[in-house]
């Protein structure tokens, strides 16, 4: 188990956490809805800066266990739902000549916690007194600068706060995801991304 007293990080606004080309940034529903109603956006123009990328390869049963965001059931097949990508493989939100997020309040869950990720432990940590892990993501070590030995210690208490609220927005949508796909193995939708997507304005809970 690593020791969050020696997480360091300081983003150095490289931009390659938003620029990379094989990175997806994955949405749960709280990012869409956030994007939605920051950018006051209605459907069509919510579908425009989607992406429902669609599994080439089968995935099996421990593939989807380890996914954080699990893929949706749609009528093309299994999809991630992500942030397009611009011309060159980056997020199709970034401004490459400002060097900056363009939405930067409304940014999705994956962009606030970059490069750390979490995990819900079965016992109390002792060092944070907290049921809360965090370490860095594999992305992040192979390409964030921020993570450095000259790079100050992290604030946990802060970063536990995140995590606890990055978990619980996690949780919840994997069971909304997994009604989802509940219901389109029952034939009970036929699932088009518009579906989805109305299925997720009509929530109340946000
Ligand atoms: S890759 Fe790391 S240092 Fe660069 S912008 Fe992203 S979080 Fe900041
Ligand atoms: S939403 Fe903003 S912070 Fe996130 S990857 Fe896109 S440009 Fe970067």
């Amino acid at each position: 188990m690593n020791n969050l007293k020696n997480l360091r990080f300081n983003c150095l606004r490289c931009g390659n956490c938003c620029t990379d080309k094989n990175t997806l940034v994955n949405l749960t529903y709280f990012d869409i809805l956030r994007i939605k109603n920051g950018l006051d956006l209605d459907i069509n123009e919510v579908l425009d800066i989607l992406g429902f990328f669609i599994f080439k390869e089968k995935i099996n049963h421990e593939d989807r266990k380890r996914m954080v965001i699990a893929p949706i059931e749609t009528e093309k097949g299994l999809a991630y739902i992500a942030l397009l990508k611009n011309s060159l493989g980056g997020c199709y939100f970034y401004n490459s000549e400002k060097k900056k997020c363009l939405i930067y309040d409304l940014r999705p869950m994956f962009c606030r916690t970059f490069p750390f990720s979490f995990e819900t432990l079965d016992e109390i940590k002792e060092e944070t007194n907290s049921l809360i892990n965090i370490f860095y993501t594999e992305k992040g070590k192979e390409y964030c600068p921020g993570i450095s030995n000259e790079a100050p210690l992290i604030e946990i208490d802060y970063w536990i706060e995140r995590g606890k609220k990055t978990l619980n927005e996690l949780k919840k949508n994997q069971s909304l995801i997994k009604k989802w796909n509940e219901r389109v193995k029952n034939g009970e939708i036929y699932p088009t991304a518009k579906k989805f997507l109305s299925m997720v304005f009509e929530l109340i809970e946000y």
